[in-house]
């Protein structure tokens, strides 16, 4: 370990939601600027987790705590907080300059100086020259930047990914990787991602969150993600036990 002692980003207590299916209960810490995987099977309760941190789903009992903040009673625009989804990011009626710039200003009433910024974190994110087309115009990787600019300009200190690469096929998911992972390092942002392909992750990510049956069974370094012990997990994943 490099750093000596970072405060969590994000820290749940307790945390406790429940569906008509399924109860389930959250204690997790995540310390400032790692990038974390959130792995598990379908229905286990990665979106929900990812819903009570970003504030789209309200904790019925225990704290949400966010840069040490208790943000649990907060609405999502008062949290440190950017998501990004599998899909529909953007809005269709906007332009990609103003999809983007929605990250500095809900009214988009942008000054000169903030639309330079726009168009600095859409050159950053590869779509210099799109400014003026609207999302049907543009590819679904080239709408996946677009959010991601968006997501640049907010500059919240911690960024949620739910599957965020699952629509795109493989160049593309890598090219969104490289962004993601310069976007890390630049920003020193905690980010969460939500994925089912651990593998892809193996060089980027600091470690892993695995949920099953509402509540996180383990956690660890991607490093001790194959040889972990604990068999939900290896299920999952599809290793035999030795
Ligand atoms: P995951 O993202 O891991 O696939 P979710 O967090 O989306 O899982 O959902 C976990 C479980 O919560 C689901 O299996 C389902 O039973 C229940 N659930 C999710 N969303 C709703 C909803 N809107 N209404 C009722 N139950 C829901
Ligand atoms: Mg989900």
């Amino acid at each position: 370990m490099d750093k000596i002692q970072t405060l969590p980003a994000i820290e749940l207590k307790s945390v406790t939601f429940a569906f008509p299916e399924i109860s389930m209960r959250f204690d997790l810490n995540v310390e400032a600027g790692a990038m974390m995987i959130v792995t598990g099977p379908s229905g286990s309760g990665k979106s929900t987790l990812l819903n009570l941190i970003g504030g789209f789903e309200q904790a019925q009992c225990g704290a949400v705590r966010l840069i040490g903040m208790d943000v649990t009673n907060e609405a999502p625009q008062d949290r440190p907080v950017s998501f990004l989804f599998q899909d529909n990011n953007v809005f269709a009626h906007l332009t990609v300059e103003q999809n983007a710039g929605l990250g500095l200003r809900p009214s988009l009433k942008l000054t000169a100086i903030e639309r330079e910024k726009v168009h600095i974190a859409l050159k950053a994110c590869g779509l210099e020259g799109k400014e003026t087309r609207l999302p049907s115009e543009l590819s679904g990787g080239e709408r996946q930047r677009v959010a991601f600019a968006r997501v640049l300009l907010e500059n919240r200190p911690i960024l949620l990914l739910d599957e965020p690469f699952a629509a795109l096929g493989p160049a593309l998911r890598s090219e969104m990787m490289e962004l993601l992972v310069k976007l890390h390092h630049q920003r020193e942002m905690t980010i969460l991602a939500v994925t089912h392909h651990p593998d892809e992750w193996q060089e980027s990510a600091n470690g892993f969150i695995f949920v099953d049956n509402g509540s996180i069974a383990s956690t660890g370094t991607m490093t001790d993600l194959a040889a972990n012990s604990d068999k939900a997990l290896r299920d999952y994943l599809g290793i035999a036990a030795r």
